[in-house]
C-alpha cells in the first residue's frame, strides 16, 4: 500500500495558531514539517493521523542565531539551512559535520531539524550531535513554554517528551571559548543512515579536558550519549590514551543490535573507534584558531 489513508489538512499561520489547531483536533492530529519521515510512514500505514497540521508557513521558526552565549536554532530550520549557516559552523562544527552526511541534498532541502529530533529514529544523527553538545530543547504548549535537556528529550525509539498538543520550537546550544566539537559517521554508502556514528564536544584548559560530551547513534546508547566515557574524561589530559579509554567505555556501555546495517559486534567496534576519532578532532579544533562548542 503506497497511498496514505484519508487525512484532514490544516495550514498553521503562527505558533499560536498551530497550538490552537493541535488543541482543536486532539491526539489524532500530527504536525507536518518537511514530511520526509511522516509521509513515507503514512504511505506504509505505520502512521495514520486524522489531521495534519502543516507548520511549513511558520518562517518565525526558521533561524540560526547567537543569543546570550547560546546558539539558537529554530525547529523549522531545514537541514540545508543549518549546513549553510556560518554561525553554526563556527560555534558548533559538529553540526556541520553531521549535516554533511545526513541523507542527500533533496532530503536536506525539506527535512527540518525539529522533524528529525521529533521523529526520534534510534539511528538519527542530530540527536547524537545535540546530546554531545548538551543542548536544550524548547517546547511550546497550551500552558506556555518549557525547556528539556537534549538527553531527556527521547523517551524511547520513535518517542519523545513532546506531548500531543505541543510543538518543539527551538534548540539551544551552549557556546563558550576553549571548546571544539566533531562528528564522525560510518554508513554503508554516501547519504545513508549510519551503521554507527559518534560526536564529541570538549572544552580544554591547556591540555586538560574540563568538560566532555559524547553522543552516539545507531548503537543502542542510552539517551544517545556515553555518560561513563564522559565522566572518565573530565579532568583528564587530552591525549590518545584518554581518548582510547573513553572509546572502550563507550563501546562497553552501548547495546547495539544486529540488523540489516551490520552485526552487533561490528557496531560496538565502531562505537569505540568513532568515539576516539571524534574526540581527537574535537580536541584539535579546541586547540585551533576557529574555536567553538
Ligand atoms: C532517503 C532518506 C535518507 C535519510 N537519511 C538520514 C540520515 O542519514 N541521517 C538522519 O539522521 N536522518 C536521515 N533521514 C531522515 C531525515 O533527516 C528526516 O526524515 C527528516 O529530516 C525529518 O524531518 P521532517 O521535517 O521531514 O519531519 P516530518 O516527517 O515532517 O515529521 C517527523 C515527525 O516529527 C513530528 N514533528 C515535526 N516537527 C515537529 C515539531 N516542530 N514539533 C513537534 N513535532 C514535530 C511530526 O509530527 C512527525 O511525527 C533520511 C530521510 C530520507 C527520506
Amino acid at each position: 500500500m503506497q497511498v496514505p489513508a484519508y487525512v484532514d489538512y490544516e495550514r498553521a499561520t503562527s505558533v499560536e495558531h498551530a497550538l490552537a489547531l493541535l488543541a482543536r483536533y486532539g491526539p489524532g492530529a500530527r504536525v507536518l514539517a518537511g514530511g520526509h519521515s511522516l509521509i513515507p510512514m503514512m504511505k506504509l500505514r505505520l502512521a495514520q493521523p486524522e489531521t495534519l497540521i502543516d507548520i511549513n508557513p511558520l518562517t518565525e521558526l526558521d533561524y540560526v542565531r547567537l543569543d546570550g552565549g547560546e546558539l539558537r536554532i529554530g525547529a523549522l530550520t531545514r537541514h540545508a539551512g543549518l549546513l549553510g549557516s556560518p554561525l553554526a559552523g563556527a560555534a558548533a562544527p559538529i553540526l556541520h559535520d553531521a549535516e554533511r552526511v545526513i541523507a542527500d541534498p533533496v532530503v536536506r532541502l525539506w527535512g527540518t531539524v525539529g522533524g528529525s529530533l521529533c521523529q526520534a529514529d534510534p539511528s538519527e544523527d542530530l540527536s547524537a550531535a545535540f546530546a554531545a553538545l548538551k543542548a536544550t530543547m524548547v517546547i511550546a504548549g497550551p500552558g506556555g513554554e518549557r525547556t528539556v535537556p537534549a538527553r531527556m528529550f527521547h523517551t524511547g525509539p520513535y518517542e519523545t517528551v513532546v506531548a500531543p498538543g505541543e510543538l518543539l520550537t527551538e534548540i539551544r546550544v551552549p557556546v563558550a571559548p576553549g571548546g571544539g566539537s566533531a562528528y564522525v559517521k560510518v554508513g554503508r554508502r554516501a547519504g545513508d543512515w549510519p551503521v554507527g556514528a559518534a560526536g564529541a564536544a570538549v572544552r580544554l584548559d591547556g591540555n586538560v579536558i574540563t568538560s566532555a560530551g559524547i553522543g552516539l547513534t545507531a548503537v543502542g546508547a542510552e539517551h544517545f550519549c556515553a555518560a561513563e566515557a564522559e565522566e572518565a574524561l573530565r579532568g583528564a589530559p587530552a591525549t590518545e590514551e584518554s581518548f582510547a579509554r573513553a572509546g572502550r567505555l563507550a563501546a562497553e556501555h552501548c547495546r547495539p543490535v544486529t540488523d540489516q546495517r551490520g552485526p552487533a559486534d561490528y557496531k560496538r567496534h565502531l562505537a569505540a573507534e568513532l568515539t576516539v576519532r571524534a574526540l581527537r578532532r574535537a580536541a584539535d579544533r579546541a586547540r585551533g584558531p576557529g574555536r567553538g562548542a
